[in-house]
């Protein structure tokens, strides 16, 4: 086993000192300028490592490859890592990455006088980590593992590799996306292009292993246009669509909400509402890794809105669903050499290899749906998005062992 610790530290802290946040409220591609900035700083040093076929593409996404240094016909593997982070507490901030030697086990105190202290039990991955060197932010800002952490590894990752071109491997081909924190990543994604045969997403929470399972989702609209009347005169007459809408929330079964539920349950949880007397507007979010308890959920949820519509004859009430992303499951259970591989790579670098199922989605399973197969790595970060952000070098020294061992391993 390599120890990679120095040199990922130093990869990641010339990364995150280079602002990228997406920008949620921008209809621009990218989304901001700086991630633009930053793919640039990127693709100099993919020039430097001498990869191939270096593309920048107006729309941010950076591509590369390290073409295969052994003769036959070998797996093309994708690695993959968005440049974009987390908007908040991000643009116009420059993050200072402060390194915590030897965890103890205890409190990690990030910043003392901002009250800025994880407690272990807060973040469970933690308490894996004693006697791991830990880096955080200052506390002021976030600190941007997610997910410069899977850039820097995947950057590691490919010198090693220029640097010991003894190492046989296949094709391997890189690329850096844009605003994945604003789910736009996958867009003008070029799976042919790309020509890999399989890849990764480096994005995990330490500890979780090799993801391949994630949440089908769906949104629900809901759209009410009531009956006016001047309320002094209303009997008989007013149907208020803030009643309608608060009647339809409140009919939803409490079990099935977002913070009612765990694991593998599914859930409906209501995102946006805006009511007065003339309308009302709502935004519902259901998720389940069952395809099948997604329908179900959507139709429990329009029966009630049938019943509602019987007690408000005069509104008008409409539901509009939309699914957005699905478990890529399925599809990986057809198609399971990346999983495979990854797996056995992990286990041989002590790294564990099943994490939870993910609660939400992941670039990888719109990427699997476009063609691309893409489970998602662990990347060695913890408690993404806030000051409390935090990774293992360790992990990430591991996490660099695997995916060359991963790599040497599909051309043996
Ligand atoms: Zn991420």
């Amino acid at each position: 086993m390599i120890n990679f610790k120095k040199q990922v530290l130093e990869t990641f802290t010339k990364y995150a000192q280079i602002e990228s946040g997406s920008d949620f409220k921008s209809k621009t591609t990218p989304s901001t300028q700086t991630q633009v900035e930053f793919a640039k700083v990127l693709k100099a040093d993919l020039e430097k490592l001498g990869l191939k076929d270096i593309k920048l593409a107006p729309t941010c996404h950076l591509t590369a490859k390290l073409p295969a240094n052994i003769k036959g016909k070998y797996p093309v593997i994708g690695f993959l890592a968005h440049m974009d982070t987390y908007p908040e507490g991000t643009i116009g901030r420059k993050v200072k990455v402060c390194l915590h030697p030897n965890y103890n086990g205890g409190e990690l105190v990030i910043n003392k006088e901002l009250g800025v202290i994880l407690k272990p039990e807060l973040s469970p991955a933690l308490k894996k980590c004693v006697g791991h060197d830990i880096i955080t932010s200052a506390g002021d800002t976030l600190l941007g593992t997610d997910d410069k952490a899977g850039i820097a590894i995947i950057m590691e990752m490919l010198k090693y590799f220029t640097a010991h071109p003894e190492i046989e491997h296949g094709d391997i081909r890189i690329a850096f996306t844009p605003d994945e924190e604003i789910a736009r990543g996958p867009d003008n994604f070029d799976v042919p292009a790309f020509g890999a045969d399989f890849a990764y997403t480096l994005d995990g929470e330490c500890g979780d292993g090799i993801a391949y399972e994630n949440f089908n989702a769906a949104t629900v609209d809901i759209f009410i246009k009531g009956v006016l009347a001047h309320p002094g005169q209303a009997k008989g007459i007013m149907e208020n669509p803030v009643r309608i809408l608060a009647d339809i929330i409140s009919k939803w079964p409490e079990n099935k909400l977002a913070e009612t539920t765990e694991g593998r349950q599914g859930f409906l949880t209501f995102t946006e509402s805006r009511a007065d007397f003339a309308t009302a507007t709502a935004s519902v979010m259901v998720r389940s890794f069952e395809e099948k308890e997604l329908r179900a959920m959507i139709s429990e949820f329009e029966n009630i809105v049938a019943d509602i519509r019987k007690k408000y004859p005069g509104s008008q009430i409409e539901v509009k669903t939309t699914y957005t992303y699905k478990n890529m499951r399925p599809i990986i259970d057809k198609n399971p050499t990346a999983v495979k591989l990854a797996k056995e790579a992990f286990k041989e670098c002590g790294l564990d290899t099943d994490g939870a199922p993910i609660r939400g989605g992941t670039d990888g399973a719109r990427l699997t749906y476009m063609g691309l197969i893409t489970p998602n790595l662990d990347a060695g970060y913890a408690t993404p998005h806030g000051p409390f952000e935090w990774a293992s070098l360790d992990q990430m020294s591991k996490i660099i062992n695997a995916i060359i061992c991963l790599c040497e391993k599909a051309v043996k």
